[in-house]
């Protein structure tokens, strides 16, 4: 739990961490919100969830997810990039939250 309350989640193209297998979210997504409460539990509606659960979820509920889907890809390196152009995300100045 060391540093989870300095984490923020404004800047969406940083590398996320699904809520449901803690994964790295690498390639992200836009759905509409009628979408997202359709396939996503109530308690993740604020949450990071990566496109390999949002699908599954989606397909188990037999949402139609991929209608209006928007997709962001974002590698390691480009996060980086981007990173050194604007403020530097909180968690990164203190390491890596899951170590390596
Ligand atoms: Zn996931």
């Amino acid at each position: 739990m060391v540093n989870e309350s300095r984490r923020q989640r404004s800047n969406f193209s940083s590398r996320e961490i699904c809520k449901l297998c803690y994964h790295v979210n690498a390639v992200g997504f836009k759905v509409p919100d009628s979408t997202w409460r359709s396939v996503v539990p109530r308690r993740f509606w604020d949450d990071i969830v990566c496109l390999s659960c949002f699908t599954r979820l989606g397909d188990e509920k037999g949402v139609p997810w991929d209608e209006r889907i928007e997709f962001f890809p974002v590698s390691l390196e480009t996060n980086r990039r981007d990173a050194n152009g604007q403020e530097m995300l909180e968690y990164e100045k203190g390491g890596s939250p899951h170590g390596d």
